[in-house]
């Protein structure tokens, strides 16, 4: 579904993302591991057409996406830091995907519902996005990003402000959730643990390269090299 060719995004000289190849299989979900910097966030923009590659190519179904904007592209992307639009109330940014997809009123109004539901917040359609908590806001972000079923979902540290127990309700509700709709997923985690449950495919990526890319198990049991392992929290 998703190819990176020879990726690249370079910053004043600085290659952020270093000719990245990475296939993202449909119905896979792949999770991006790695330190703060090492170009997650980049490589995420990067297939959402919200950062313009320097060098190389992104494919969605084998289709070069150079010069397709991004809202032609088919993809849902969930910010790090959420940028929930404040003027609106949660069903109103919940429901932003659907109405520009031309959905109908009684269509939005069930699928916020359903979303609500499903990332714990339920009934609060009518609440204004400024008097929630952070997690909250993640929480709304997160179901704005699945309102319109892209084909390929990508998201930022979707669960990075929540409580470790409501954290791990949610990864067991979404692999469940992605497994039903068939959804492929592209995300990024600092938490091992997430990326272990959530992954098909861990990648992990250092100074903008893939360091090393695998099951979870595998990369688990065989680092590819020292820093892959003192990522992972070995010693050696
Ligand atoms: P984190 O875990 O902290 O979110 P990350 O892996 O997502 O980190 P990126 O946000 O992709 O990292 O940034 C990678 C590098 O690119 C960083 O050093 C960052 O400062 C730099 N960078 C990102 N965007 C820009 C930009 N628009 N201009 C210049 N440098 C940038
Ligand atoms: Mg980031």
């Amino acid at each position: 579904l998703l190819s990176l060719d020879d990726a690249t995004v370079r910053f004043g000289g600085r290659a952020v993302l270093d000719t990245v190849g990475l296939e993202v299989a449909e119905h896979e979900t792949v999770c991006v591991l790695g330190p703060s910097g090492s170009g997650k966030s980049t490589l995420l923009r990067a297939v959402a057409g919200l950062q313009p590659l320097s060098d190389g190519r992104v494919f969605l179904d084998g289709r070069d996406q150079s010069g397709v904007p991004a809202h032609r592209r088919g993809v849902g992307l969930m910010f790090q830091d959420h940028q929930l639009f404040p003027q609106r109330d949660v069903g109103g940014n919940v429901a932003f995907g659907l109405r520009m997809r031309g959905a109908g009123k009684g269509e939005q109004e069930r699928r916020v519902g359903e979303l609500l539901d499903l990332v714990g917040l339920p009934g609060a359609a009518r609440r204004a996005v400024a008097a929630l908590s952070g997690g909250e806001q993640q929480r709304v972000a997160l179901a704005r990003a699945l309102a319109p079923s892209p084909r390929l979902l990508m998201l930022d540290e979707p669960l990075g402000q929540l409580d470790r127990s409501l954290r791990e309700r949610l990864v067991v509700e979404l692999r469940e959730l992605f497994g039903r709709l068939g959804t492929t997923v592209l995300a990024v985690t600092h938490d091992q643990g997430e990326a272990f449950a959530l992954a098909d495919r861990v990648v992990v990526m250092r100074d903008g390269r893939i360091a090393q890319s695998g099951s979870p198990l595998e990369v688990w049991q065989h680092p590819a090299d020292a820093f892959v392992a003192r990522f992972l929290g070995f010693e050696n």
